[in-house]
């Protein structure tokens, strides 16, 4: 199994902003997802900036949205994504006290390190996962849902994967 590193996208409030007014930079697009039409605001910029993430650090970007397949077809083009691998976050079992995408994640990660951009993971959710027998490493870069993915979040996930001890 590879032992790449791991990096997680989540979509809305990371790389769909929500905010009426995100400014210079944000695109609006309407998007068809599984269960209805979305107006969202995506930054193509990042695209090319989560590639080169990808590119400077050897790890692989993964979906970790509740917009599952989706975002491959409606998002990930419209920033300049290939198509991505997608965890199944909506396959989790029904635990009310953690994020549902969290046993999903947990499940799919299998020892990999990861690092994971989302706007709605709290001290709950990285509890369980250090909990986890199949999870080691992990960052989770919490991005502000009204201001979405910066440099700096990125920046942040390029120190702490950089930081890593090479998998053997
Ligand atoms: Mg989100």
């Amino acid at each position: 199994m590879s032992a790449r590193p791991l990096i997680l996208l989540d979509v809305d409030g990371v790389l769909n902003v929500l905010t009426i007014d995100p400014g210079p930079g944000w695109e609006r697009h309407t998007c068809q997802s599984w269960n209805g039409t979305y107006r969202v605001r995506l930054n193509p910029a990042h695209g090319p900036m989560l590639l080169e993430l990808a590119e400077q650090t050897g790890a692989e970007l993964v979906w970790a949205t509740t917009w599952t397949d989706d975002a491959n077809r409606e998002i990930g083009p419209k920033i300049g994504l290939p198509k991505l691998p997608v965890i199944d976050v909506m396959a989790g079992d029904d635990e009310p006290w953690i994020n549902p995408k969290v046993p999903p994640v947990a499940a799919y990660v299998a020892g990999r390190p990861f690092v994971w951009f989302d706007d709605e993971l709290d001290a709950t959710d990285r509890a369980y996962l250090a909990d986890q027998a199949g999870v080691s490493d992990f960052l989770i870069v919490d991005v502000p849902a009204g201001l979405g993915l910066s440099a700096e979040h990125v920046q942040q996930a390029a120190d702490w994967l950089a930081a890593l001890t090479p998998q053997p």
